[in-house]
């Protein structure tokens, strides 16, 4: 009989399947026809604890999502099919058993010899030392040496920095409730010293022999971010998308176990297991990555809260920028509000300077006054990071004489020009064509890019101040977060530079040397129709313009904008993100969006537009007593040549959303007809 939480193998259909036993059911008269016996069991231990299957059960019904689905996002790639979970043997060795009663192996007496004399060798130094990786298997094979679960310097560093006041307020809150639920918002500036309070927190919970989870968002967990935690801990573990399945499982495997002290991790980490979980903190709480986008849309953030209140320990959702839903919940008292004012040491927050574009004539976007700052802070050896929120050379291209675009053939949506090489690049499928010589419509030959990308940007600065290297830093430059490490290891060596890139630099990074930060089109993300369009775009504002200024020199931020009246830029500027939020909640409250109501997205695409209408109008006829908005047209109504629709559902409260959606018959896809629910989305398109 398997016991629950274990792997095992059972007949479905033709073939066989791995699943997960959820519940063991001994009486329950075998029906050959509809049942089948499992006909393997892979684990004598349950693979997921009871803890982690019931938020599994929660998870479930909160998203409306299969609970197999849910077990199967849970586990790591590497555990999903059968097979021994077993730790890998670490990077250290000991002996186990001696005296060694094997002459006639000499070599592998001769490492057993070895490892007696100088205590735990790493597998590296023992490979320097000459003797051959096979020689240490088969020692450790026959238990004469065994891994070390823990490197053999137990030691940390001591914390080298004395928390300020309002740091050492967060820390004891937060330390005074370790052992009971108590979820925490740190609103901390940028550049306050959020990380240290962080530290200080965790290194409670491992003197209380607990264990720490830190979330962090998907392109934050750089090596530099994980050494900074490394230094304080003898032992932690990662968890992310760079990692390998085996590395993954490793540290799962190693959490579940209670070897590793701290996890750091991204989106997907908020499911590891734990032998002893101690807190968990949520970096960024604000941040979009930890919403998944696909299969079981889940937000990271808002499990992880549930997860410390079934676990019975301190949360703390950390931000520069909070979430409303996290600042609602605060206001209502459902949150513990800490604030962190100042910047940490010495460093003075950033002064805001805007630009009125109207009538000024652009160079590449960069009006001449910019220009003329930048200078300024080059010739001072500052360094200057110029945001721009488009990747590529320019988003359209377009027929000077009568106004044809290149479009995609697949999509609802213009291509992207790209130089070096050139070539057109659709940001929706992914296709990419030539770029044609002539005007497709005319056959003019006055074909001009229109609207600023990353590379854009680069090129015009390369040729304007041509005295200092420039880095591009977007997703075409830094694929993976080891380039993005050395990247920034190089930027923050010091010398004069200009940094032109997208919102992979306004991301938790740290920049001492930053001294201006220009936003070339601060207008676009406001005009969007999206209703997080504002906050989300005050949120980016504010993390970058957070580069700026973080060590001894101040910093400045430069913005320009067509509409320097636009309320909602005044409001942030001259109020700072505090002020702009609790306004912008009660604008959402006044409208009855979320989170002061409950929204759900269903979506379906097909590759015939009717199909995908009749299925959300099928559904519509099933939902009453709640608001409905559509069918409708999805923004881009057709990407990689299918259709899309959604209906968008908001409810008053929770429960009214969650039982109108309890009942309801889902449709059957296919491959010709595709849906999705989306609880809590994050776009509403
Ligand atoms: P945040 O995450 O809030 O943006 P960080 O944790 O990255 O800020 O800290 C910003 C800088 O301030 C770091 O260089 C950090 O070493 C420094 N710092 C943090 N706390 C202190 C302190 N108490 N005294 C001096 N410097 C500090
Ligand atoms: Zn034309
Ligand atoms: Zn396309």
């Amino acid at each position: 009989m398997p016991v629950v939480g274990a792997r095992v193998k059972a007949p479905f259909g033709n073939s066989e399947i791995v699943g997960l036993c959820t519940a063991v059911a001994p009486d329950v008269a075998l029906n050959p026809q509809k049942m089948k016996p499992v006909s393997q069991v892979f684990d004598t231990e349950p693979v997921l604890n009871p803890h982690i299957l019931e938020l599994a059960e929660w998870t479930s019904q909160y998203y409306h999502h299969p609970l197999g689905e849910v077990i199967a996002t849970m586990l790591p790639v590497a555990a999903r099919r059968g097979g021994a979970l077993q730790i890998a043997p670490s990077e250290y060795w000991q002996i186990k058993k001696a005296p060694f009663d094997n002459p006639r192996a000499k070599r592998q007496a001769a490492l057993h010899r070895e490892l007696e004399e100088s205590g735990p060798l790493s597998t590296a130094a023992i490979t320097d030392l000459g003797f051959d990786i096979s020689i240490l298997r088969k020692l450790a094979a026959q238990d004469w040496v065994e891994p070390l679960l823990r490197a053999p310097s137990g030691a940390t560093n001591p914390p080298q920095l004395t928390p300020n006041p309002e740091q050492q307020t967060a820390i004891e809150a937060v330390t005074a409730t370790l052992g009971s639920f108590t979820p925490f918002v740190l609103e901390g500036v940028t550049g306050s010293g959020k990380t240290e309070v962080y530290l200080r927190i965790l290194e409670a919970v491992v003197q209380q022999h607990r264990q720490g989870l830190v979330l962090v968002p998907e392109i934050s967990l750089t090596p530099q971010t994980l050494k900074r935690f490394q230094e304080r801990f003898p032992s932690v573990g990662a968890m992310h998308s760079g990692m390998t399945d085996q590395a993954r499982l490793q540290t799962w495997l190693k959490a579940k176990a209670g070897v590793l002290d701290v996890v750091v991790g991204t989106r997907s980490a908020v499911f590891t297991p734990f032998a002893n979980l101690g807190c968990i903190i949520v970096d960024e709480e604000h941040d979009g990555s930890y919403k998944q986008d696909d299969g079981l849309r889940y937000n990271a953030r808002d499990i992880a809260t549930k997860r410390a209140q079934m676990s019975n320990v301190p949360i703390v959702l950390g931000s520069a920028t909070p979430s409303l839903e996290t600042l609602h919940n605060s206001l209502r008292g459902r949150f513990s509000h800490l604030t962190l004012h100042h910047r940490a040491g010495s460093a003075a927050m950033p002064t805001y300077h805007l630009i009125d574009m109207r009538g000024q004539p652009l160079r590449d976007g960069i009006s001449n006054p910019l220009e003329r700052t930048i200078r300024h802070h080059l010739n001072n050896d500052g360094q200057v990071l110029v945001f721009v929120n488009r990747r590529g050379f320019a988003p359209t291209l377009l027929c000077g004489d009568c106004g044809w675009q290149a479009l995609c053939q697949a999509c609802d949506a213009r291509m992207t020009l790209h130089h070096n090489p050139d070539h057109l690049r659709c940001h929706h499928c992914g296709s990419r064509t030539a770029v044609p010589s002539s005007c497709r419509s005319c056959a003019s030959k006055q074909l001009i890019p229109l609207g600023l990308g990353t590379q854009r940007t680069a090129e015009a600065i390369e040729r304007t101040f041509s005295d200092v290297p420039v880095y591009r830093i977007d997703r075409d430059t830094v694929q993976t977060m080891r380039q993005l490490d050395e990247q920034l290891a190089h930027i923050n060596s010091g010398e004069a530079a200009v940094l032109v890139g997208t919102q992979m630099l306004a991301k938790g990074h740290h920049f001492p040397n930053v001294t201006l930060v220009a936003i070339l089109n601060a207008d676009s993300g406001f005009l969007s129709v999206d209703f997080r369009a504002p906050e989300r775009t005050a949120a980016l504002i504010v993390q970058v313009a957070g580069r700026a200024g973080r060590a001894e020199r101040p910093g400045e931020v430069w913005i320009q904008s067509y509409q320097p009246d636009n309320s909602t830029l005044q409001e942030l500027i001259g109020q700072g993100y505090a002020g702009f939020a609790r306004a912008e909640l009660e604008r959402r409250g006044a409208a009855h969006m979320p989170p002061q109501a409950a929204m759900a997205m269903i979506r379906a695409d097909a590759l015939d537009p009717a199909q995908a209408e009749q299925c959300l109008r099928d559904l519509k006829l099933q939902f009453s007593g709640i608001e409905i908005f559509g069918p409708v047209p999805a923004p881009h109504a057709r990407i990689a040549n299918r259709f899309r629709y959604q209906l968008m559902l908001l409810a008053p409260s929770r429960a009214q959303l969650h039982n109108t959606l309890a009942n309801t018959n889902w449709p059957r896809a296919n491959r010709h007809l595709r849906w999705s629910l989306d609880i809590d989305p994050y776009d509403s398109f």
